[in-house]
């Protein structure tokens, strides 16, 4: 049986080294459009743009292991057209026939065309080229300019601020990070930045009179998900290819994992697409069993985290702005541990600088209960 992997990126690799860790033996292809190894993403707003890690320490394995591996690793290729019933795979280096096929082509950058039509260097971040880009841009004295106080955007500004560049943060709403975090706790990231002398422009749509004179504009405004392949196979798609508990597609014979798929969630109890490493992987990993033939199903809560400046974090579940929010420690010296309610139960938590309290808010949200602030 030949199982064909489409995207070489984190969910891609984790599904091909999964399959070998759990024993299968048939031919493995992972076809990837990027001309590098599998990688991961975080170090690229992160240690790599900082400039302390070295790129092979984002690698998921040395080049090398996937010849040792015997997985047929086809780099600088992109798959092209799906033909479920034929089950064929066309990409721009041939065409490959599967017996079981896995989609993990991640998402890309919004644009802002608002942005790429002003007479100033423009730049997104999803890969080490445009991570290339930003280092090389930030330094003592340079003017950059960020547009969305997302993920990708606070992340930035932290590293231009680190290198001693000028750096100014335009964002829509009211606080950063608003949508995911709420008011009570997205206020301490406000605060993080401005105190690390950042210009946050909150409340406020960016226009062309604001990037004039920019070093560069880095624009963080959300991603979309690569679904044109799975659309060319005739698989069901909204808001990212649809998948069952099992992460199959609409077609038996293909699953979709990581940043693509929407997933209808077991214990959630209803559908997520989730742009986060800890999915990718944990997705990646169940897809590989189901794809040699188990049947399980994909129930792990959201899981992400971030490093800004000396914030660290980490959140699981799934809640939203609206929802009541309970701290335990303290926002002002930004140690603390935040739980989300609705009707009384815990359905999310984090921590801020508290790195003890890993256990604790996984808990919190398996059980429901609000742990002891003791
Ligand atoms: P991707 O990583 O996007 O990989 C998909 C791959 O498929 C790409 O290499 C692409 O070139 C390839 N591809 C696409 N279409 C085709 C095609 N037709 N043919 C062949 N190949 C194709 N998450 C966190 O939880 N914490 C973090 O701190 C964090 N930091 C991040 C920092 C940055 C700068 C970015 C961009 C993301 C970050 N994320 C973070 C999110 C995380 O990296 C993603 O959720 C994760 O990469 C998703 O993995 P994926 O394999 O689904 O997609
Ligand atoms: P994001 O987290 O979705 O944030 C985008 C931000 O930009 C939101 O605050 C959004 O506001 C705002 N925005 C949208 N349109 C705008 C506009 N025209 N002008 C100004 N602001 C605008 O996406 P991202 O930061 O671009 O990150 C890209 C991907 O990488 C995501 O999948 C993210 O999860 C991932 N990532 C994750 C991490 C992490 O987990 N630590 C780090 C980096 C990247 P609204 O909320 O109102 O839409």
């Amino acid at each position: 049986m030949s199982i064909v992997i489409v995207g070489a990126g984190l969910a891609g690799a984790t599904a091909a080294t999964e399959l070998r860790d759990q024993g299968y033996e048939g031919p493995v292809v992972l076809v990837g459009s990027e001309e590098h190894a599998p990688y991961e993403r975080p170090p690229l707003s992160k240690g790599y743009l900082l400039g302390n890690d070295p790129f092979e320490k984002a690698l998921v394995h040395p080049l090398e292991w996937y010849a040792e591996h015997d997985v047929d690793l086809r780099l600088g290729v992109t798959a092209t057209g799906l033909d479920t019933d034929s089950r064929t795979l066309s990409t721009t280096g041939g065409d490959f026939t599967y017996d079981q096929l896995l989609l993990a082509t991640g998402a890309e950058p919004r644009t802002l065309p608002l942005a790429d039509s002003a007479d100033v260097p423009v730049a997104y971040l999803r890969t080490v080229e445009d991570s290339d880009r930003l280092k090389s841009a930030f330094g003592e004295g340079a003017r950059i300019v960020v547009v969305g106080a997302g993920w990708i955007g606070l992340e930035a500004a932290a590293a231009a601020r680190s290198a001693g560049s000028d750096v100014t943060v335009f964002e829509m709403e009211e606080l950063p990070l608003l949508r995911v975090l709420g008011p009570t706790v997205a206020a301490v990231f406000a605060d993080l930045h401005r105190e690390h002398g950042v210009d946050l422009r909150l409340g406020t749509e960016v226009t062309p009179v604001d990037l004039e004179g920019a070093d560069l504009v880095v624009v963080g405004i959300g991603v979309t998900p690569r679904v044109d392949l799975a659309r060319s196979g005739g698989l069901d798609v909204d808001n990212g290819v649809l998948v069952d508990a099992r992460l199959r597609t609409s077609v038996p014979s293909v699953y979709a994992v990581g940043d693509i798929a929407n997933h209808a969630h077991p214990r959630l109890g209803r559908r997520i697409r989730v742009e986060h490493w800890d999915t990718a992987i944990k997705q990646a990993k169940v897809a590989a069993h189901n794809l040699a033939g188990a049947d399980e199903e994909y129930a792990e809560p959201p899981y992400f985290f971030t490093d800004q400046y000396d914030l660290g974090m980490e959140y699981v579940g799934s809640a939203g702005a609206d929802d009541e929010v309970v701290i335990q420690g303290s926002l002002a010296d930004k140690q603390f541990r935040a739980f989300w309610r609705r009707d009384g139960a815990v359905i999310a938590a984090m921590h801020v600088n508290d790195w003890d309290a890993g256990d604790t808010i996984k808990e919190a949200v398996r059980s429901g209960k609000l742990p002891d602030p003791a």
